[in-house]
């Protein structure tokens, strides 16, 4: 019944219809969760005399006259002097059919709206309560809805209250009821109702909160489901032979960090249980998660599975396959790189390798999923950077193989514990959070616009002493608009200026994937010292020479992109400066924001500063993970309840009854469908 269409309602036609889908109201359910926005508390009267124009304010008073007035433009209006002992006021009706006769001298009202200057101190069209009428509305809390064109409070109100009459009662319960009870509830239907027309603002607050919880906990019984039903695929129990871990590290030309040490021993007894590994590999930039990539695509094919590491883009997939095979192929494991641009004969070769055996492991972009590349002892899943790699593909990816693959998801976006237990609660979460020793440090500074000179010839001292630099923009083409300097404008200019003379090139990610390998395998070569580019060159790019980031507009960019960009310096040893450049329209709240660049250098303490200041939505890479559309809790002020939801999850596991509202609540996942 929740899922009536709300057109079938009586008094809701085609037009109102289309008015409530704006707000994204399609039935009964997402009506009764139109959560208020506030609550009018028609108890809290203000004086006439303290009264200031643009305030909403509840006065009450009598009304000493009413009269009607004709305009020239034919707007006829109605005029109400209220009066309390401080002072008049005067309420203006332009629509006042309703309300003639209503309105005499001598009636007392409650009136409600913001304060106008409309000759004179006024409300246009308050709402009023009519102390003395019988069945006048009376509640003294009223809830505020947030609204569209056509529809107005009185209106949403009479439509939540004739489906609170009618369906409220009936809805299922989803809290356990000890929960509810300590939040101060008997049951849902209440919560509910107190949601809309609570005693007072707090209990509509706490109304709130009890559905915030509720739909967290929805979500986290998800998670958990599709993690139990993870454990319970037959996974492959990788034997190496000993000695294997030992032997690889001891190849590489440093020591494993504490916190790359820690998360491999993990890697390692995960791949010795028969349950599949369900992984996320969190770490800075530069903490140097591509090593322990590695060494786990070593134990796999050590142990005699074949093993897959998928790269977001070409540039990186070629990058992982050099490191990679530069450390797997001397102990004699064969590597391949398999992207779109792979040559057609090269990839039969690849494809028949695979087959008969002879390739441990390929290396490639998301091309390997899409082509049904066959991988017949495919025993290790990694994917690094993987956008849109949200639950629902993951399960796509691991729920077909029997035996299932072990998994690991490798980013370089610290988000915010809340924010990773809403988007990878189906995972376990290991962090690298120990950088490798002997790197240079990295400055940051926030330029205004008439530094660019000073900034001009740093860049010439640092290229002149052999090193490299990025030259960032947050425009791919030319915005005549917005007056932006594009990447691929400015990259002519900077050719032919006195830059040219170190090599100038350009990525931006219209390019063809060959002209940005290219491109990109110059700079790594220092055949170019200079690359200008957009934020592509955001994730995975690993150039140690480079040790100047410009960033331009830097205001347009959020603090964590800002952070991953400027990951790409400060690689090797030398020290490394980063130039975020003002643009004009960059406000006081802007140089505020990137303020905390310079002084902060923790990916996760950005990264919660940007959850505050912008929202979750623009964590980056968020957005593309695909946080869920939650339609009351807030990933900010209710993150406080994320912990009580998971484990409210994990206890009680609920989640067969709860399949229902889970569709009701969140359209569009196809997750169930799994
Ligand atoms: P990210 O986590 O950003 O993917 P990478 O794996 O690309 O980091 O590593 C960044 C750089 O640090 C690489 O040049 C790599 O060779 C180097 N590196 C990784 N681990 C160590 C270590 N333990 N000691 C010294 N250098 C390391
Ligand atoms: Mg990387």
């Amino acid at each position: 019944m929740l899922k009536t269409d709300v057109r079938y309602l009586k008094g809701i036609g085609p037009a109102r219809g289309r008015q409530l889908s704006r707000l994204g109201i399609e039935t009964i359910f997402d009506l009764l969760l139109h959560v208020p926005r506030s609550y009018n508390d028609r108890r809290i009267i203000t004086s006439i005399r303290s009264l200031v124009p643009g305030e909403e304010v509840n006065v009450s008073g009598t009304i000493v006259s009413s009269v009607y007035l004709k305009s020239k433009n034919g707007k006829n209006r109605l005029e109400s002097i209220l009066r309390d002992n401080t002072g008049e006021l005067k309420l203006t009706f332009f629509n006042f059919r309703y309300i003639a006769g209503r309105l005499k001298a001598g009636t007392r009202v409650i009136a409600s709206g913001r304060i106008d200057y409309f000759g004179g101190i006024s409300i246009v069209h308050p709402e009023l309560i009519f102390l003395d009428e019988q069945d006048s509305d009376t509640r003294l809390v009223l809830p505020v809805y947030p609204l569209t064109a056509g529809i107005t409070q009185g209106v949403m109100r009479k439509l939540i209250e004739t489906v609170l009459d009618e369906y409220v009662s009936g809805v299922p319960e989803v809290l356990p009821p000890d929960v509810l009870n300590s939040m101060g509830f008997q049951n849902r239907s209440e919560v509910i109702s107190k949601l809309h027309f609570p005693d007072d603002p707090f209990e509509g607050s706490r109304a709130r909160r009890a559905l915030a919880l509720e739909e967290l906990f929805v979500h986290q019984s998800l998670l958990n489901y599709v993690r139990i039903k993870a454990t319970k695929r037959t996974g492959i129990k990788m034997i190496p032979p000993d000695g294997s871990l030992k032997g690889f590290v001891s190849s590489l030309p440093y020591n494993l960090t504490g916190a790359q040490q820690k998360v491999l021993e993990a890697i390692a007894a995960d791949l010795r249980r028969d349950v599949p590994m369900r992984r996320l590999l969190q770490g800075d930039v530069g903490s140097g998660k591509t090593v322990v990539a590695a060494a786990a695509c070593n134990l796999c094919c050590r142990s005699g599975y074949q093993a897959v590491m998928v790269a977001p883009t070409e540039v990186l997939a070629s990058q992982h396959y050099r490191t990679v095979s530069g450390m797997l192929e001397p102990a004699g494991i064969r590597c391949g790189l398999l992207t779109g641009g792979t040559k057609a004969s090269h990839r039969r070769n690849l494809l028949e390798s695979l087959l008969d055996g002879s390739l441990d492991v390929l290396i490639g972009t998301h091309a390997i999923f899409e082509e049904r590349v066959v991988i017949p002892g495919m025993g290790l899943c990694i994917i690094d950077e993987q956008h849109k790699f949200g639950v629902e593909q993951r399960e796509k990816l691991l729920s077909e193989r029997d035996p299932s693959p072990h998994f690991m998801l490798m980013s370089a976006t610290p988000i915010p514990r809340t924010l990773a237990m809403t988007i990878y609660g189906d995972l376990d979460i290991s962090v690298l959070d120990e950088m490798p020793p002997g790197r240079g440090s990295t400055t940051t500074r926030v330029m205004n616009r008439d530094s660019r000179s000073k900034v001009y010839e740093f860049l010439l001292d640092r290229l002149g002493n052999g090193e490299r630099a990025y030259i960032i923009y947050p425009l791919r083409e030319a915005s005549v608009e917005l007056d932006l300097k594009d990447a691929a404008s400015s990259f002519e200019i900077l050719k032919r200026g006195p830059l040219g003379k170190f090599g100038v090139g350009l990525l931006t990610g219209a390019m063809k994937s060959v002209e940005k390998l290219e491109v990109t395998g110059k700079f790594v070569s220092g055949e170019i010292s200079i690359l200008v580019s957009t934020t592509v060159v955001e994730v995975g790019l690993d150039v140690p020479e480079a040790t100047v980031m410009v960033v331009t507009h830097a205001e347009r960019f959020g603090l964590s992109q800002l952070h991953q960009l400027r990951g790409r310096i400060g690689r090797g040893g030398s020290d490394s400066w980063c130039f975020l450049m003002k643009g004009e329209d960059c406000g006081a709240e802007g140089a505020r924001r990137l303020a905390i660049l310079d002084s902060m250098n923790d990916g996760f303490r950005i990264a919660e500063e940007d959850l505050q200041l912008r929202g979750p939505g623009e964590v980056a890479g968020t957005r593309q993970h695909g946080v869920p559309a939650f339609r009351i809790a807030s990933l900010i002020d209710d993150s406080d309840l994320m912990e009580k939801a998971a484990d409210m999850a994990t206890r009680s596991d609920l989640w067969e009854s709860l399949r229902d509202e889970y569709k009701l609540r969140f359209r569009g996942l196809d997750i169930l469908e799994i």
